[in-house]
């Protein structure tokens, strides 16, 4: 079922409204991108291309004391990384100042705009509220003359910040507050990422947006519900000045995820005061901090255009997400062995120098992916967890005098266990049975569990840094403060984990699985020889219990 909004361009399409579709994805180049801005890519470039139209990249840059050419370069090289091509459409609000500022000067010619020397805190007190009218400025019925003089001595730069605003006038008593005498324009001495110093003089987004979305001939100027109060002085705008376009906006929710913050200003926060790694932490919702924690961008892609877009907010699952990325990597992560918290055994009857390998599948799900091989010898390494001393009745792992079969390779038997003096178990003494070499007995005895283990001759040590959400609690700041609900254990630093030695010279760009423990993707941080793994998800798939939970409650 299409959406409302695809139904709405079908109906224009079929009125023969438009000669093409033309969208476009508005970033302000204040940030990084996050998950929130994928749903609004997915759809701008998704409506584009499925009525056979385009979508430009258009950078909202209005507000030079905020943006920098770091977040535009990063902005690009997500999208790109998403899989969203704007080919030659790459377009800058900057590139439209000087027309934007005539049209200003148009609407003053026109009497319907004017300079005020009101401060902002004076402008905030005479706009009123809902349910009271605003009053009129003192400086509303100021001469066009003196109007465009002012206008253009703002622009020369003779005066402070804050000093004066031009605005559009319109009607102070109106329901809507963003008719009363909206800002136009702002004075800003601040160096901008493509103009320098040539302005100083900034349009509002308000001025600007549906402006360029006229000027780039958008048709459909896709945002989010926030500015449905603003559509009326969208269209007002459009309808006042000498645009070559008509574009139409239209409203869609947000997308909300649970335990998770997408304000960017917070996200800033986060950043500037080192409670992460940076915007690309693991842990963050921006895109690149998904794509460092090993999420494929098919699996973002897949989610984001999943949730859907509807015209109410909501709040969607962050298991949901997670549930789409494992789908994913599911099918295409290459498999391998790797011991996060190590504990030693020994087969006492395996010949001391002897080294065999195994040929271990590569993906079960995909037979194309071949076999790898993996050495084995006397001395391995098996995960801490899967072997107790004293197991409860339903631990069926490794204990005493118990079989298990290591995964492609042998069955294997505890006999002894050694430990130091603090009573930690050190090493496990084991035997092995050669006929079940390959992992499978001709007696069709069959071990309860199957473990993931390395040859400690061949392990690579490696530090895996195991990730949780980065909020404690579901609804982050319900209680007024976010640094608050951070998640004290969102970032759990393995530094004695191994892996096999075919994972030495990993680059960031493929996540693995490794066996029974979940997905792993290499960092940027990895140096040679020394691996650093960010665990992207557990191999369980929380969404499930998510919705059996709910169908139970309902
Ligand atoms: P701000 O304007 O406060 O800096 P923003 O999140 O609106 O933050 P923009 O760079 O203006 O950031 O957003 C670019 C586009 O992405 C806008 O069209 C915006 O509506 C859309 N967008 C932002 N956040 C979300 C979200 N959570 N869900 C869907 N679309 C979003
Ligand atoms: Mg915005």
């Amino acid at each position: 079922m299409p959406d409302f909004i695809r139904e709405i361009v079908a109906a224009d399409v079929a009125a023969g409204r438009h000669r093409e579709i033309i969208t476009r994805f508005p970033p302000e180049p204040n940030g990084y991108l996050h998950i929130g801005h994928a749903k609004s890519i997915a759809l701008n470039f998704g409506v584009a291309a499925e009525f056979g139209g385009h979508c430009n990249l258009r950078f909202d840059d209005t507000n030079p004391e905020k943006e920098e050419q770091e977040y535009i370069d990063a902005i690009e090289a997500d999208i790109r990384w998403l899989g969203y091509d704007w080919g030659d459409n790459l377009y800058f609000a900057s590139d439209y100042f000087e027309q934007l500022y005539e049209w200003a000067v148009d609407l003053i010619r026109a009497g319907k705009a004017y300079i005020d020397d009101l401060s902002a805190d004076e402008i905030r007190e005479h706009r009123g509220t809902l349910t009271e009218p605003g009053r009129v400025s003192p400086w509303r019925d100021r001469s066009v003359g003196e109007n465009l003089d002012l206008f253009g001595r703002m622009r020369k730069g003779e005066f402070a910040n804050g000093s004066r605003v031009l605005r559009a006038k319109i009607d102070m008593a109106s329901p809507n507050i963003n008719l009363r005498d909206p800002i136009l324009y702002r004075i800003v001495h601040a160096t901008h990422p493509r103009t320098g110093d040539e302005w100083c003089l900034y349009p509002t987004y308000d001025f600007a947006h549906g402006q360029s979305d006229a000027i780039e001939g958008v048709t459909h100027s896709l945002c989010t519900l926030e500015f449905e109060a603003h559509r009326p002085l969208y269209d007002w705008l459009i309808d006042n000045l000498p645009v070559p376009s008509r574009p139409r906006q239209i409203e869609f929710a947000r997308l909300n995820l649970t335990y998770t913050v997408m304000s960017k200003r917070f996200l800033l926060r986060l950043v500037n005061e080192h409670r992460v790694r940076g915007w690309d932490d693991p842990r963050m919702p921006t895109i690149s901090g998904l794509r460092r924690r090993g999420y494929p961008a098919e699996g973002i892609r897949d989610f984001a255009t999943g949730v859907g877009v509807a015209k109410a907010d909501n709040v969607v699952e962050i298991q949901q997400l997670e549930y789409a990325v494992r789908n994913v990597l599911n099918r295409i992560a290459p498999r391998r062995f790797a011991v996060l918290d190590p504990i030693k055994i020994v087969i006492d009857n395996y010949p001391a120098r002897q080294i065999e390998t195994f040929d271990v599948p590569n993906n079960p799900e995909d037979e194309s992916a071949g076999a790898r091989q993996v050495e084995f010898g006397r001395e391995l390494l098996i995960e801490r967890e899967d072997f107790m001393e004293d197991p409860p009745p339903k631990f069926f792992r490794l204990a005493p005098g118990r079989e298990v079969r290591l995964r492609a390779a042998y069955f294997i038997t505890c006999e002894s266990v050694v430990k130091d003096d603090s009573g930690k178990v050190t090493e496990l003494h084991c035997t092995y049975d050669p006929a079940t070499r390959g992992g499978d007995s001709a007696d069709g005895r069959r071990p309860k569990a199957t473990l993931h283990w390395l040859s400690a001759a061949h392990a690579l040590p490696a530090e895996v840094r195991v990730y949780d959400h980065l909020f404690s609690t579901p609804t982050p700041g319900a209680d007024g403060d976010l640094m608050a609900d951070l998640n004290p254990d969102s970032e759990v630093i393995l530094a004695n984990a191994f892996v096999e030695p075919s994972l030495a010279d990993v680059e960031p760009g493929t996540t693995y699985q490794f066996e029974r423990l979940g997905y792993f993707a290499p960092d940027p941080d990895s140096a040679t020889g020394r691996p650093v793994f960010n665990r992207a998800l557990t191999l369980k798939d929380a969404w499930a219990k998510v919705q059996a939970q709910r169908s139970t409650s309902e």
